[in-house]
């Protein structure tokens, strides 16, 4: 029985930094849409070519290419016992893809983290990434030990593109105009599940695991 943990919630509000801690945790792979094809933009292959102008405007890569990407990842042998996924689904159209991939074996938790915008802005602003490992961090909340050096791999730490106020905006908007209204579905489901996200990681954590095991 695959165990597939889907973060959902606005940009910025820690669903990676969460994602990660889990699938430490749990042993099974974090597979973050966005990272892929911050991947694909690093190397310039064919879908980082198509996709970069979406993305340094904050606006939503076509549904296609990032299926493709998300389903490619998802095939690997590592997900034999489930998997998490950060930045998918982010619209209706997406959410309806993403069912061929489930089983009726699976357990799907979605987990909606919320925070208000204040919140969001202040935690994308302070937000630094390593450009080797894509690990990340948080200028004050979750500072590197050396600075400007990521404490995992050494890289440099890096602000992205997108996390500039005016993309930062465009970027709310797409989650409000687009991605939000996927919680219904969800929740019609049953498999929605909401979290406070605006405390810090170990908070979050704590709810996260009364629902998880
Ligand atoms: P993220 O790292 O999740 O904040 O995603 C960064 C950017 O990648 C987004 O602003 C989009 O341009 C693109 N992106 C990530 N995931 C998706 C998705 N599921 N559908 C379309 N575009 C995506």
């Amino acid at each position: 029985m695959r165990k597939i943990i889907v973060m959902f919630g606005p940009p910025g509000i820690g669903k990676g930094t969460i994602g990660a801690i889990l699938s430490k945790e749990r042993k099974t792979p974090l597979i973050s849409v966005g990272d892929l094809l911050r991947d694909g933009v690093k190397n310039q292959s064919d879908t980082g070519k198509k996709a970069e102008n979406y993305m340094k405007k904050g606006e939503l890569v076509p549904d296609s290419l990032v299926f493709e990407l998300l389903t490619e990842r998802i095939s690997k042998d590592d997900t034999d016992n489930g998997f998490i996924i950060d930045g998918f689904p982010r619209n209706e159209q997406q959410a309806v893809m993403l069912e061929n991939v489930f089983i009726n074996e699976d357990t799907i938790f979605v987990l909606n983290l919320e925070g208000s915008d204040n919140v969001i802005i202040e935690r994308l602003s302070n937000r630094r990434i390593c450009e080797k490992c894509g690990a990340i961090y948080h200028l004050i909340n979750i500072p590197p030990k050396k600075e400007g050096i990521c404490d995992i791999c050494g890289g440099n730490l890096i602000q992205r593109v997108d996390d500039t106020p005016q993309v930062i905006k465009k970027r709310l908007n797409v989650f409000k105009n687009d991605t939000k209204p996927v919680l219904d579905f969800y929740k019609k489901k049953g498999w929605l599940y909401s979290i406070f996200a605006e405390g810090k990681v170990p908070e979050t954590l704590k709810q996260i695991y009364e629902i998880i095991y």
